[in-house]
């Protein structure tokens, strides 16, 4: 179980901080996932912040869902299970490293380069 590897063939509902937006739906209680090179299914993400820490470009930023409300990583202790979400903020910035995929516990975290 973990982030759906066909992701990018769901449909875009809208971008957020330049980052396209999948399966997200409100009234379905759905997050969706967020992102399309550094994809984080935030139905999955138990919010421990692996990958914030191991990141060494800086692509992520907590993000509050329901009031987008964002923090940085310097901002926030990583508590499990809270209401923040690893928003790939800066995916722009990513080099491909695969850190962020390898270490998440809950295979939250997709990479698709080009
Ligand atoms: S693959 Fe590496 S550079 Fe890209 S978001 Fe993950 S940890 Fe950061």
């Amino acid at each position: 179980m973990g982030i759906d590897p066909n992701y990018l063939q769901k449909p875009v509902v809208r971008t957020h901080e330049e980052h396209e937006v999948r399966e997200e739906n409100k009234e379905e209680g759905k997050l969706g996932i967020h992102g399309r090179a550094v994809a984080v299914d935030f139905d999955l993400c138990i919010s421990d912040g692996i990958c914030l820490q191991v990141c060494p470009v800086d692509v992520f930023n907590w993000l509050d869902p329901n009031t987008q409300e964002m923090k940085k990583q310097s901002e926030l202790k990583p508590e499990k299970n809270s209401q923040w979400k690893a928003d790939p903020t800066r995916e722009k910035d990513c080099i491909f490293c695969m850190a962020c995929e390898s270490t998440c516990p809950v295979n939250a975290i997709k990479i698709t380069q080009g």
